[in-house]
């Protein structure tokens, strides 16, 4: 019998962000430009890599805007 984990669980990692004009529409307060890595994991060993740019929020975290 074959028993497959599925286990798999995404990361999202802001590594570097400055503050940028402008709102979030959700709590009104700055954003930045973030750089943003995400990971997906498999049963907690890291098999995808993305990263990429958007203007998010710095206080709640909401993504305004993202970037290729
Ligand atoms: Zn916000």
């Amino acid at each position: 019998m074959v028993c497959f984990c599925f286990l798999v669980d995404q990361r999202r990692k802001v590594w570097r962000s400055k503050p940028v004009a402008g709102t979030c529409s959700r709590c009104g307060c700055g954003a930045s430009v973030a750089d943003i890595k995400t990971s997906t994991r498999f049963c907690y060993i890291p098999v995808y890599w993305k990263s990429w740019k958007a203007i998010m929020c710095t206080f709640c975290g909401a993504i305004l805007k993202s970037y290729r």
